[in-house]
């Protein structure tokens, strides 16, 4: 009898582990976009990619379970969906008659679970499986934190970091190959566990955190780049940290980012790599902005939570410290935050160029970045956005007179 209880109590404390049911619900077609919907009872670390040979995507879902296997057939351009399980994964395949875009799948809260949707579009220009880089953008603070205060200056942290936010995202969201996703909009409060959890939520291919600082010493200035760290590199660093401890929630259909760093190594220390190459990256074109001195000249290691993403390289930048009149200054005018802006942006797009995966398509075939002018743009802004001389903008593009529209795709090189 006693044995039984036992071996009852192991096999639930397996469940309670290891449970975490996937189930494929459906497809929901409108005007040659496609959603693939499936449940979670929890989120779960998902290990999504394509291939070209056959077009297909994979859907690894670590740590979940299935009823059953099914292979089902499918319409134009899918044509089946196939699962299989492997040790405590579950494995989905779409296999498609032509190439697709596709977005890495999002991980949507319900009160029933959490709602995956894989969205697809049919493309008839495209010879390859193609995506977006996926770019998280945190805005610190925000609502009833309004992170640092230096009321001399006029200055308070959140809003700063949401104007540069926003700044980021524009040119972003204007660049073919990027899908920005800010973790914030407006002045709301979300706690810190939630900011890691949106990206994990929206397949995140990078996370950066974007903060402001103010510091007892008003000569203390200039900007810093941060990787995470359990053991912060320096004492600054520490204090920092121990500051933004504040603020934690974690849910239950959350995805434990802690326990997941111990159960797989290898995805952890590649994150760790790839965030440090991020960081220099930033760090590098922040050394190039005139604007901007620099705080701390090489990357820094501290325990921000914000940071802690298994796989989703993560960096933050104290963009300045407030305290400081001329870094108050910076930051409060639009050149000063535009660069700091320019330099996430640079260093982003720096970054990904060594990282490219077969499905990016940020770089078109002859290497070059298109961005789509917006209403309001003129040229000299553009070109302080890409960090290129306007004459470079005109002779690629061949354009008279400055004349640019709305819509106009235009190429830039860096
Ligand atoms: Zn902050």
């Amino acid at each position: 009898m006693k044995r039984n209880v036992i071996a009852i109590l192991i096999f639930s404390l397996h469940q309670a582990v290891f449970s975490n049911q996937l189930d494929f619900v459906g497809v929901d077609e409108k005007n040659k976009s496609y959603n693939l919907e499936f449940s979670l009872e929890k989120t779960a670390l998902i290990i999504a990619q394509s291939s070209n040979s056959p077009f297909s995507i994979s859907l690894e879902f670590k740590e979940t379970s299935m009823k059953e296997d099914f292979d089902l057939k499918q319409n134009y351009p899918i044509k089946n969906i196939k699962s299989s399980s492997s040790e405590n994964n579950s494995i989905i395949e779409i296999f498609f008659y032509e190439p697709v875009s596709w977005q890495k799948p999002q991980q949507i809260k319900t009160e029933n679970g959490i709602k995956v949707l894989l969205s697809l579009d049919q493309n008839k220009k495209i010879k390859k499986m193609t995506r977006e880089a996926i770019v998280m953008i945190d805005a610190g603070h925000g609502g009833r934190d309004p992170g640092a205060i230096a009321k001399s200056h006029n200055v308070i942290e959140k809003d700063i970091t949401l104007l540069i936010a926003n700044e980021l995202f524009r040119t972003l969201e204007d660049t073919d190959g990027y899908k920005p996703v800010l973790v914030r909009e407006d002045d709301s409060f979300i706690y810190l566990d939630q900011r890691y959890q949106k990206a994990r939520q929206n397949s995140g291919d990078i996370f950066v955190s974007i903060h402001a600082d103010a510091f007892s010493l008003p000569s203390v200035k200039g900007a810093a780049i941060y990787i995470w760290s359990e053991e912060a590199s320096s004492n600054s660093a520490k204090s920092l940290s121990t500051k933004k401890v504040s603020s934690v929630r974690v849910d239950e259909s959350d995805f434990d980012e802690d326990l997941a760093r111990s159960k797989y190594p290898e995805i952890y220390k590649k994150k760790k790599e790839k965030s440090l190459q991020l960081g220099k990256k930033i760090l590098d074109q922040l050394k190039r902005d005139p604007y901007t001195h620099l705080h701390k000249k090489r990357v820094e290691y501290a325990d921000f939570r914000v940071l802690k993403s298994l796989d989703v390289p993560s960096v933050l930048i104290e963009s300045g410290f407030i305290s400081n009149s001329e870094d108050a200054e910076r930051l409060k005018g639009k050149p000063g935050r535009r660069m700091i802006a320019r330099s996430l942006f640079l260093g982003i797009n720096n970054y990904f160029k060594e990282n490219l995966e077969d499905d990016f398509f940020i770089y078109d075939a002859e290497g070059y970045l298109t961005y789509t002018v917006q209403r309001g743009d003129v040229l000299s802004e553009i070109a302080i956005r890409f960090g290129v001389p306007v004459m470079d903008i005109i002779n690629t593009n061949l354009i008279r007179d400055e004349a640019i529209f709305p819509g106009q795709r235009i190429k830039i090189k860096i």
